[in-house]
């Protein structure tokens, strides 16, 4: 089975505005430049700078999105932003389930299983993270975490085209650690099999499985050649427009 790649960008909260428009230009024109591009590219700006970014890479074919969204379409939930108002800025999707949302905002499964359905249902494309601490890692239970991250927020009505799973080992984010390759197969090849369970594996077969957690111009090809790796979700290295291509050149 085929996949087509996906290169994403986590912008985290970081960019002023000019900064973030300068940086989703560039990587904008440069996939404008290609002929029929055989991978998708998506950028993660803060909130703030959506609406610009959104501008800036019009005609594009980038993907622009948030990095979370509400459950709710609208209403008494200071500060939350639905995904009504992401769809009508002109996003295409949004992450939802980053370790830094679970960890930090206390988000647990259903939470991002509500956010997820709340996303699909005004049409937007959805990229779920899931992924293990390094204590979980540590004490053996990787696929057992992983796999009730799936189950538990994995929308059942999700498609291949509209839901894209992201693993995130907690401890590889940021730290310039990552696991071994035969790790991160084991990994997505189990992500795969949940997913089977929970949609069917003809549904399954198709979904892309990121790889996320200090992806990297240097790393990037080895990770990115591995069969059930669909493409890679960046942080850090989605800063810089020569970072961010040089990782995607490596699927070119
Ligand atoms: C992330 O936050 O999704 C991420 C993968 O970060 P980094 O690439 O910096 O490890």
């Amino acid at each position: 089975m085929t996949r087509r790649k996906l290169i994403a960008g986590n912008w985290k909260m970081n960019e002023t505005k000019a900064e973030g428009v300068a940086l989703a230009s560039g990587i904008a024109h440069k996939y404008a430049a290609l002929n029929a591009p055989s991978f998708d590219v998506f950028m993660a700006p803060p909130f703030t700078l959506l609406d610009a970014v959104v501008q800036a890479t019009k005609g594009s074919k980038v993907w622009i999105g948030g990095q979370d969204c509400s459950c709710f379409e609208k209403g008494a939930h200071t500060g939350d932003v639905s995904p009504v108002m992401l769809k009508d800025l002109g996003c295409g999707g949004v992450i939802v389930g980053h370790s830094e949302r679970r960890a930090d905002h206390f988000e647990t499964n259903e939470c991002v299983k509500a956010k997820a359905e709340a996303a699909l249902k005004v049409g937007l494309g959805v990229i779920i993270c899931v992924g293990e601490t390094l204590a979980q890692r540590e004490s053996g239970k990787t696929l057992e975490v992983v796999a009730s991250q799936i189950q538990g927020s994995v929308p059942t009505e999700s498609t291949a085209g509209k839901v894209v799973i992201a693993y995130e080992p907690v401890w590889a984010i940021g730290t310039g650690k990552i696991p071994t390759t035969e790790q991160v197969e084991e990994v997505h090849a189990s992500i795969r099999a949940e997913l089977a369970k929970l949609l069917g594996k003809d549904t399954a077969d198709k979904m892309q499985i990121l790889y996320g957690g200090s992806v990297k111009p240097s790393n990037a090809a080895e990770l990115l050649s591995l069969p059930d790796v669909d493409g890679a979700l960046i942080g850090g290295a989605s800063l810089k427009v020569d970072d961010f291509w040089a990782i995607a050149e490596t699927v070119m």
